[in-house]
């Protein structure tokens, strides 16, 4: 059967897209692993920053927050602080100006968050504008709304050959699966470069970046519930609440092959101990560690439409630290460029993200 859109990856990007195109035609998503989002998109802090990254980034997460807003509840509140030492005053502006942050008395800081070290901790700033999104809920969400267009997911479907037929593409899978479509999505995340080569397109020069992150106990048994996002200013590392405990991450970006990442020791003690650095808990034991590949263009804006050479080759691609907060407006732009509508979001803004700009 010819499908009209092949959609390769199932992580957030692959899923949100899906869920928009069941609705123009018959839709086939394949999936490597035996479970979806088993990637980074398993593996994110789950947060909705909208003024986290370049403008253009900026511009796209608030363009979804519409359409989170329309899934009561995907949102909870959460908050955003950010620390700085004595020494860190450039940064501490870069991030308050970047971040649109009020300073507060760091005494202001330490009601919210009590274990913050005033002997470590020179500058504090807060905003209320950072939220958790249910990303289970969103991955559960996109694939419902995919069988219910009629689409079909299948997992343990590794794309391994791509060839052009005259009116789309014929893949071939591990396990030997031949399917054809009219239009092929690239939604492989860090393998969105490998796609491409195999389907004889020229990749985009997407760099796979690791980030680690440790679960630790609630420091000292607080209830944490209602602590803030927390950077060290710089993004020298980040805590975060997670169902009664402490994620923390050194916030590294370590250029990588795609692969299964896993957290670096090394990497994850230096890392914890920036964020010891600042609190006055030690930290005494971890529940667990992992990481997950962040991936970017080489200007760390995504890349989303067709391919300047190719056009039934479809880019959604280079998510980095964003994949969720901009999936909406990300997964709508994707939709009305394949559907020939109007963008909704700006003129500038769909240039900006066009895969053409590298040529
Ligand atoms: C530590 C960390 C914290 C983060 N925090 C946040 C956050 O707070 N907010 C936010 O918005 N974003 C965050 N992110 C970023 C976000 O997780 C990613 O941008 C997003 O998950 C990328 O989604 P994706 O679908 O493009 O990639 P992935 O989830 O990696 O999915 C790509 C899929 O493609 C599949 N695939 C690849 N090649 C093939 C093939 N040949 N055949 C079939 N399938 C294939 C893979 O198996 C994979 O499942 C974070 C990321 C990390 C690592």
């Amino acid at each position: 059967m010819m499908h009209d859109f092949l959609i390769i990856g199932g992580g957030i990007a692959g899923l949100s897209v899906g869920a928009e195109l069941a609705a123009l035609g018959r839709v086939l998503l394949l999936e490597a692993e035996p479970q979806l989002a088993y990637h980074a998109s398993a593996r994110s802090a789950a947060l909705y920053e909208p003024r986290y990254g370049l403008a253009p980034v900026v511009e796209l997460s608030l363009a979804s927050e519409a359409a989170f807003r329309a899934m009561p509840g995907l949102l909870s509140p959460r908050g955003l602080m950010i620390l700085a030492r004595a020494d860190q005053d450039a940064e501490f502006r870069r991030d308050l100006l970047g971040f649109q942050l009020d300073e507060v008395p760091v005494e202001t800081a330490r009601a919210r968050v009590p274990i913050i070290n005033p002997d470590r901790v020179a500058r504090a700033a807060m905003a209320d504008h950072a939220w958790d999104i249910d990303t289970d809920r969103l991955l559960q969400d996109h694939q419902r709304r995919i069988r219910a267009g009629g689409g079909q997911i299948e997992t343990r479907a590794q794309v391994v050959r791509v060839h052009r037929l005259p009116g789309g593409w014929q893949v071939q899978t591990a396990a030997g699966a031949v399917h054809e479509a009219r239009v092929l999505v690239n939604a492989a995340g860090p393998w969105a470069d490998r796609v491409a080569a195999q389907a004889g397109v020229r990749p985009l020069g997407l760099t796979p970046y690791r980030r680690s992150m440790a679960r630790i106990p609630a420091p000292g048994g607080q209830d944490v519930s209602g602590w803030p996002m927390i950077f060290g200013c710089g993004e020298s590392w980040y805590a975060k609440p997670d169902a009664g405990a402490l994620i923390v991450s050194p916030a590294e970006e370590h250029p990588m092959d795609p692969q299964d990442a896993w957290a670096d020791d090394m990497v994850l003690a230096e890392g914890l101990a920036r964020y010891e650095d600042m609190v006055t808990e030690p930290v005494t034991r971890l529940m667990a560690n992992w990481a997950g590949l962040r991936t970017f263009a080489p200007d760390r804006v995504l890349a989303i439409g067709p391919d300047l050479r190719e056009p039934a080759f479809f880019w959604l691609a280079g998510q980095g630290g964003y994949g969720f907060q901009t999936s909406p407006a990300a997964a709508r732009l994707a939709a009305d460029l394949l559907a020939g509508r109007a963008p909704q979001i700006s003129a500038p803004l769909v240039t900006a993200l066009a895969p053409a700009r590298f040529g």
